[in-house]
Order: C-alpha cells, then sequence, then structure tokens
C-alpha cells in the first residue's frame, strides 16, 4: 500500500528550513568546543552550492587575495575553490569542522542567522544598502588579512594572529555578527552623506554592531544555558560585581559588562561606543531581574538595593535564593532572559528606522530606543542612559550605582 501525502509531507519538510552547524563562541573557548545544530529560515531547495542564495553568496579565493578597499570590489574574479555541496538529505550539515570547505559554511550560516533574528526584529526583510549595484552580499571565506570587513557588497573574512597562532575569523561568530550589524545598520538608516556634526555615526555604528553581537549570541539555547549554570541565574550581583565579566569565556558579554561614562571615553569610536554597550546590557540584565522578582525567583529588594552596600550575609542570602529557584525551575530563568532580550533588541531594532546618519547623534538614538521600547523597558533605558551621560539624568539616577 503506499502511503497518501509523501510529495505534500516531503515539500512541507523542505520548507522547513536548512540545517546548519555554528559555533557560539569560536572553538577554541573552554566550553564552546562543539558547534550548536541550528536550523536557518531558508527552504533547502533555495540554497545552492557554495552556500549560495538569492541574498548572498559565498566564494573562497585559491591564491591570497587583496582585501577590497574603494576601488576594488565585487565580485571576486579570481580562481576559487570548489563550492562545497549539501549533503543527500541537502542540509549543509554533512562538512568536518575542521576541513577548509566547513569555513564558507559557517560564516554563510552565521550571517543568515544574525538575518533572521534582526529581520524578525524589523517584521520585515532587511534590503542590503548596495542593492541597486549588488544584489547579493559576497562572502569571501578567507583572506590572508588580520581583520574582519564589511562593506560595499561584501564581507571578507581574515584571520587573527597572536603568538604565532592564526584563527580563521570565519569560525568567529562574533566577529561576523559584528559585521553583519554594520550593513544591517547602513541597509536601515542609509550611508551618510555629509559626516555628522559631532562624528557620533561612526560610534553608533560600533555600538550597534557590539548590540547586534551580543543579543544575537543570545540566540542560541546552549549559551543561555552555559551563561545561567554558570551563574546560578543571577546575572545582576555576577554583573554588578564585575566578577562575571572579567572571567566570562564570552567576548561579547565581557565587552558589554563595562563601568564606562562618556566623560571617561576618549575620541576612539570604539571607546566611545563602550558606555552605550553598557547601557544596552544592563537594561537586559535588570530587565531579566525584574521578570525574576515578578515570578518569585528573586528577592524584590535587590530592584532596589545599592549590591555594593550589601554585607556579605545578604549578598549570600540574595544570592542562594535565586540559585536554589534556579536550580527547581530553570525554564522559567530562561525564559525571563529571552523576554528581556527581545524587549530591548526589538527597541534597538525599531529605532533604526528614525534615525538620520546625517545628523545622528548618540542621545536621539538612546531617545529612539526609549520610545520604541515603551513600559518598563524605556524607563530602565532611561536611567541607564542618564548613568552612562548618553541622555541628561531626569533625577531617575540609580540608587544603586
Ligand atoms: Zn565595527
Amino acid at each position: 500500500m503506499r502511503l497518501l501525502g509523501d510529495d505534500a509531507l516531503e515539500s512541507a519538510s523542505a520548507r522547513l528550513g536548512t540545517r546548519f552547524w555554528i559555533y557560539p563562541q569560536p572553538p577554541f573557548i573552554p566550553g564552546y568546543e562543539q558547534p550548536d545544530r541550528v536550523w536557518l529560515s531558508i527552504p533547502r531547495d533555495e540554497i545552492g552550492e557554495g552556500p549560495s542564495d538569492p541574498t548572498m553568496y559565498v566564494v573562497d579565493p585559491i591564491l591570497d587575495k587583496q582585501p577590497y578597499s574603494f576601488n576594488q570590489l565585487p565580485p571576486f574574479g579570481g580562481p576559487k575553490r570548489a563550492p562545497p555541496t549539501p549533503g543527500p538529505d541537502r542540509h549543509f550539515d554533512n562538512l568536518l569542522p575542521d576541513s577548509r570547505a566547513f569555513l564558507g559554511v559557517h560564516a554563510y550560516a552565521c550571517v543568515h542567522f544574525v538575518l533572521d533574528i534582526w529581520q524578525s526584529y524589523l517584521g520585515r526583510p532587511i534590503r542590503w544598502f548596495f542593492s541597486q549595484t549588488f544584489p547579493r552580499l559576497e562572502i569571501v571565506a578567507f583572506v590572508n588579512w588580520d581583520n574582519a570587513q564589511a562593506g560595499y557588497g561584501f564581507l571578507e573574512l581574515g584571520c587573527s594572529d597572536i603568538d604565532g597562532i592564526r584563527r580563521p575569523y570565519a569560525l568567529n561568530f562574533d566577529a561576523i555578527a559584528h559585521e553583519v550589524g554594520h550593513l544591517i545598520l547602513l541597509s536601515e538608516t542609509g550611508i551618510p552623506t555629509a559626516p555628522s556634526q559631532g562624528d557620533d555615526f561612526f560610534p553608533f555604528s560600533e555600538a550597534f554592531s557590539d548590540v547586534v553581537s551580543l543579543i544575537s549570541f543570545l540566540h542560541f539555547d546552549s549559551a543561555i544555558d552555559r551563561l545561567l549554570r554558570r551563574t546560578r541565574g543571577n546575572l545582576l550581583l555576577y554583573n554588578e560585581l564585575n566578577r562575571f565579566a572579567e572571567t566570562s569565556p564570552e567576548t561579547q558579554i565581557r565587552l558589554a559588562t563595562n563601568f564606562r561614562r562618556v566623560s571617561d571615553t576618549t575620541r576612539n569610536v570604539h571607546d566611545r561606543a563602550l558606555p552605550f554597550v553598557g547601557a544596552i546590557f544592563d537594561t537586559i540584565v535588570e530587565l531579566y531581574h525584574r521578570e525574576l522578582v515578578a515570578r518569585d525567583c528573586a528577592d524584590i529588594r535587590l530592584v532596589d538595593i545599592d549590591v555594593r552596600d550589601l554585607e556579605q550575609d545578604d549578598f549570600d542570602r540574595f544570592r542562594q535564593m535565586t540559585a536554589d529557584a534556579f536550580q527547581v525551575k530553570p525554564m522559567i530563568f530562561r525564559l525571563a532572559l529571552t523576554a528581556a532580550r527581545d524587549a530591548v533588541g526589538q527597541a534597538v531594532a525599531v529605532a533604526l528606522r528614525t534615525l538620520d546618519p546625517n545628523t545622528l547623534r548618540l542621545d536621539q538614538a538612546a531617545y529612539a530606543m526609549m520610545a520604541a521600547a515603551g513600559g518598563a523597558t524605556a524607563e530602565l533605558l532611561e536611567s541607564n542612559f542618564a548613568w552612562r551621560e548618553i541622555i541628561t539624568s531626569t533625577g531617575m539616577d540609580r540608587r544603586w550605582r
């Protein structure tokens, strides 16, 4: 007997998406040696060898390629390595992670993973800012160069060289997500044609890209799991005392748990981005904590207290309460963290539409995010942006800093 509906099932399963491997952190980071298997929303029959699809394609040059520059743009015209092909089931989780072909497939998966997240927050597809010239993004899997860069029509990935150990950026989710952040920002706001008066566009671009990397990282179930288990659910106490920042193996979190205010920064764009990234991260942590309090998983007094004034006994007691709750109901902690992540992520994404790249100032970007957020998220963003000196204090300054 022939079962009915075979064909329909087969085509429905093709539409489910496509499987890939992604390392949430580079595989040399302790605890992240194994990749996560992820499903990208793109249907299997829309991905060709390379991989390639209607929005992007990967190339892997055989010889050393010069990085792209103002007068050197895609497409890459030199000799290329044979494009990797999917397995017989048309998924791309068939390659060995230590193979050369894996580099480009991994980079492609990272770009799509990040785009899936930010398109969800925006509620519509992102159209490349260079689409009038190049319909597709070119991803160069490997360039013999100690950097990674995204630009007009391309994303190219070199390798870091520390003490003679070379590590390809194609395996570095942080680096790729950060570069995709630059592409998303320019695609949403357009390219600045005249530098803004305060030159805030470039520090904002760095801050936004770091936030894209941080929030996208928090979309790996395995990453959330590790973070919560390591801190036993209490991000607030660890964050405040800067304990888990110093020892955190996750690059994004080390970067985001900084205590810089605007008056502490230099003119360097990466340095000027830090207070903004810190304000966003603190907001996620505090919102998460409020969710825990609302669900009876943390002590309500922690919301208003100055953690640094805590006696050791109180500190231990607060931490123990959260740890006990985490032991019993870890799912609630995961839900609280993903809700906080998405409330902030959505506000950051939606605010982009209102920004003018030519006149952008950091305080305007902050107000746009508060307006897009509303409710408790807006309140927390406001007090954090004020503490960081990005906006003028409104008198709601935080007592517990
Ligand atoms: Zn950057």
